[in-house]
């Protein structure tokens, strides 16, 4: 399947670069407004193939994304220093009306990923311009809290020095500070955490589940302090959804889609558990909450609500 990644810096090149390493595809195509920069990351990638799938890694224009499968968007600009969210907000959504038409327009029948933040309103606003344009609901999927779920296993499985790939933990809601920890539904080896806890001697106590509740929400904030901003997490997480679409795999993952959120007017895009095929988000699943969990969600919700609201 051919994948396009339009926007190749930090996010994007790290996208196409896990693509090639996991197998993901079998040709992709680099798209930057940047052209030089596209080149160049085309270039340097390919060199890779060897160690990972041989592809074919190549720069292109919109037209070139003909007969893509997936096209992932990666594509924004950061916060400059004194502008707000909303100001952010407003040029990214600038950026998404020049590019995601021209990306319809030449790959129709493509599935779209969305990473460029605020991930639940571009990924909203993405959905928007492909109903508007006669296109089926559920082929636009942005990471939303694929990520924050991936910091929530991590950390759980280094709490209990158990390998990452057997914790069920989830997080949902918004991709951002009202992110949603599902701790009252987190299980190992189909054993509720608590108790899988208590059996192996370190029962995760309320201290232990405060810390991993703030690494996890503060993770973006703490690595970009170091280095800038992040890209290796959200690299490999857009390629594990491209997987899951290019294999039709029906996996569940928490990426966010338009969805209906009782209590909120309209449709709303945040994450909930979600299986993923060729067709996209083919269902949405009720994520297990608790009475307070569920009043988080509620709140997260609005805020994505008031976000929305506030751009159109
Ligand atoms: P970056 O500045 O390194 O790359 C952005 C690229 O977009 C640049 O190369 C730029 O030339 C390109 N671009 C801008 N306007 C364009 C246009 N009109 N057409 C084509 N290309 C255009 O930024 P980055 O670090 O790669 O981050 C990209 C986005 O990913 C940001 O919005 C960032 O916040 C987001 N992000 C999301 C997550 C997540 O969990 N969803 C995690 C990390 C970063």
């Amino acid at each position: 399947m051919k994948i396009g990644v339009v926007g190749c810096g930090n996010v994007g090149s790290t996208i196409a670069y896990s693509c090639v390493m996991r197998g993901v595809g079998t040709e992709l195509v680099l798209i930057d407004q940047n052209s030089q920069l596209a080149l160049s990351q085309a270039e340097d990638i390919s060199h890779a193939t060897p160690f990972g799938k041989s592809m074919s890694v190549a720069t292109g224009t919109y037209e070139d994304l003909r007969n893509a499968g997936i096209v992932i968007i990666a594509a924004g600009v950061n916060q400059k220093v004194g502008e707000t969210r909303l100001e952010l907000l407003k040029r990214n959504a600038e950026i998404f009306a020049a590019i995601v038409p021209k990306i319809l327009k030449a790959a129709p029948a493509a599935i779209l990923l969305v990473a460029t933040n605020p991930v639940d309103i571009m990924t909203h606003l993405t959905a928007r311009f492909a109903e508007d344009t006669g296109h089926k609901p559920g082929k636009v999927i942005g990471s939303g809290t694929i990520l924050d779920t991936a910091r929530f296993r991590a950390l759980l499985g280094q709490q209990l020095g158990i390998s990452s790939h057997s914790v069920y933990a989830y997080v949902v809601g918004e991709h951002g500070d009202s992110e949603v920890l599902n701790w009252s539904a987190a299980n190992v080896g189909n054993v509720s955490l608590v108790e899988f806890s208590k059996q192996l001697g370190c029962p995760i106590t309320k201290d232990i589940e405060l810390r991993i509740s703030e690494e996890v929400r503060r993770a973006a904030y703490n690595i970009i302090k170091g280095k800038g901003a992040t890209w290796f997490g959200i690299g490999a997480a857009m390629a594990r959804i491209a997987r899951a679409v290019s294999e039709d795999e029906h996996a569940v993952l928490t990426c966010c889609s338009p969805l209906i959120v009782p209590g909120i007017s309209g449709r709303i895009t945040l994450s909930v558990p979600s299986i993923l095929s060729a067709q996209g988000v083919e269902r949405i699943i009720q994520p297990n909450l608790n009475i307070l969990e569920q009043a988080e969600f509620q709140k997260s919700a609005q805020i994505i609500e008031r976000s929305i609201q506030s751009i159109l």
